[in-house]
């Protein structure tokens, strides 16, 4: 049965459905879902991520992570984190270049979050030469260690809920069926005002409200165990930091914009990430927040240039293709502002590497 068969007849049953769980359905179903059943990324995939790019972005993202961990006094037995691994090729770009902090490395055990089996495999093989790596479906770390982290591209594949601001309310937007087909529609009734953040009162009618529960509440857990046990989180995605009236669910096949209902499972479903939200949930778990600052700007600030004249001059063939690496993962108009960093810290900590010029809010 095609999981829009599938999808129809759950609707049938118990009346629409919200966008939540509705993408959750068509990304990890595990007949079906899109992300249960495929590896998406890559040139002849649907889309392409940083660490599919180039190397250097991994390499520079590990040792922010291993700044990090010396910044705090080398903490025992920390736990390296990656949420939503993809292919495995930022975690193996961490690890190569975290042979250059062995203290750290003999120490960590590498925790993989990662709710695809199919993807699960494709790590698994990408990391075969790494004993001893622990895959979680679900971040569920190892009680009382301090945990480093990574996650890009993660939030933005989270559920999120829409509300639309109508006559006579802030209405959820739902997926039904009609003439045989899925469909939006508006629940009928409004949602409590209450939900609706303060800001949102300038919406125009039609305007759309979204929030992602679970990514909320997830970065407010991490929050809480860095601000506990030590650590640092660095989450990079595309996405927010202004307030903005028009959703942003989005379908995307074969590098091009999808309809988001037409073939539930068949393309990735994402939204932007909305980091005013995760900020306040890292601030309310009691970390040490930083950014959002642009990825470009980030990845400037570690030093990317640098690393990539380093390559060039090692192979002189590649040279063009760094350039161009460099320019995709850091210029304004490519990924460099639209893709955004936040980091969490632990309370006490005097600054993240890369934010120094933004600093902390608590
Ligand atoms: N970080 C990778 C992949 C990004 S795509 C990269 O940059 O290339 C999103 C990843 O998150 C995929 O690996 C997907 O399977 C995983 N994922 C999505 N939702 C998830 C969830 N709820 N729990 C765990 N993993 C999830």
């Amino acid at each position: 049965m095609s999981l829009k068969t599938r999808l129809a007849d759950l609707i049938a049953a118990q009346g629409p459905i919200g966008v939540a769980q509705f993408m959750t359905i068509a990304l990890h179903e595990p007949e079906g879902g899109y992300y249960a059943t495929r590896d998406p990324f890559g040139a002849k995939g649907d889309f392409i991520t940083a660490p599919e790019i180039s190397q250097m972005f991994g390499e520079i993202l590990g040792l922010w992570l291993a700044q990090a961990w010396d910044d705090q006094g080398r903490p025992h037995h920390p736990l390296l984190v990656e949420l939503g691994p993809g292919r495995g090729t930022l975690m193996a770009d961490m690890l190569r270049t975290l042979k250059a902090a062995p203290d750290f490395l003999k120490q960590a055990t590498v925790v993989m979050v990662e709710a695809s089996p199919h993807l699960r495999a494709v790590q698994q093989k990408a990391l075969k030469s790494h004993p001893g790596i622990v895959w979680q479906s679900q971040f569920d770390p190892p009680p009382a260690r301090p945990i480093f982290l990574i996650a890009n591209e993660f939030f933005d594949a989270l559920p999120i809920r829409q509300y639309v601001k109508t006559l006579r309310g802030w209405c959820e937007r739902m997926v039904t069926v009609k003439d045989g087909a899925l469909a939006f529609a508006l629940a009928p009734t409004p949602a409590p005002g209450a939900l609706i953040p303060q800001a949102y009162a300038a919406a125009p009618e039609g305007g759309v409200y979204e929030t992602a529960p679970s990514a909320i509440a997830l970065a407010e857990d991490m929050a809480r165990l860095i601000a506990a046990q030590g650590g640092a989180a660095l989450l990079v995605d595309y996405g927010y930091d202004a307030i903005g009236f028009a959703g942003t669910l989005q379908a995307v096949g074969g590098h091009a914009f999808a309809d988001i209902l037409a073939e539930a499972g068949a393309h990735d479903l994402s939204a932007h990430v909305d980091f005013t939200a995760l900020a306040a949930a890292g601030k309310r778990g009691g970390a040490g927040v930083y950014g959002p600052i642009g990825q470009g700007a980030l990845l400037t600030a570690l030093g990317m240039a640098t690393r990539a004249q380093g390559l060039a001059a090692k192979n002189p063939a590649s040279a063009q293709e760094l350039a161009a690496a460099l320019e995709r993962l850091t210029a304004p108009d490519k990924m460099g502002t639209l893709f955004k960093a936040l980091a969490f810290l632990p309370p006490a900590a005097v600054n993240a590497p890369g934010f120094e010029t933004v600093g902390a809010a608590h």
